[in-house]
């Protein structure tokens, strides 16, 4: 259970504290798109988060995205964004996290995955040893395999409080309560 632990559960990206992470010297963000920065299926990205990016990078961050959407929506998303992309990335496996890592030309010890989901965001982020950031999903509708797999998300955040590995804010994050 240990490699589901995710180092922060936040509400959103908007969330992310820079100074906390650059005083851990994680200075370098790979970000998954669907969900975190895109709501599903939408072919459009919220101002906010387009402001988000360039603020990170302002803030001295590489960012690059880490998606398992298909080439040509994750190229989208990078050239509006200007900024790296790995697409089809079957997350969580570890190829394409590593990818990323080169595309920043980073350590891995450098590195923070910020996702939705804690199967293939922090599980696959978790098996490189990388700093792990979950966020909430920007919308309740998924795939049917992802509804499923968040009623499994519920019960082991739920776990992971339960067992000391989670602050118990982490359970009412996730409801969007906090
Ligand atoms: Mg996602």
């Amino acid at each position: 259970m240990r490699l589901l632990v995710p180092d922060q559960v936040l509400g959103s990206v908007l969330d992310i504290d820079f100074e906390y992470l650059k005083e851990k010297n994680l200075l370098g963000l790979l970000v998954d798109i669907d969900n975190t920065l895109v709501r599903w299926e939408k072919s459009s990205i919220d101002p906010k988060f387009v402001q988000w990016v360039g603020e990170a990078k302002d803030e001295g961050f590489r960012v690059c995205l880490v998606s398992n959407a298909l080439e040509k929506r994750v190229q989208f998303f990078a050239e509006l964004l200007h900024i790296p992309a790995v697409a089809r990335a079957w997350k969580p496996s570890q190829r394409a996290f590593l990818r990323g890592i080169h595309k920043l030309e980073m350590d891995k010890e450098q590195i923070a995955v910020v996702g939705d989901q804690l199967f293939t965001d922090v599980f696959g982020g978790n098996r490189l040893g990388l700093y792990t950031i979950l966020i909430n999903p920007l919308s309740s509708q998924e795939l049917k395999t992802t509804k499923f797999m968040r009623k499994l998300e519920k019960r082991m955040i739920e776990r992971m409080v339960r067992q000391g590995f989670l602050d118990p804010t982490a359970i009412q994050i996730r409801n969007g309560e906090e």
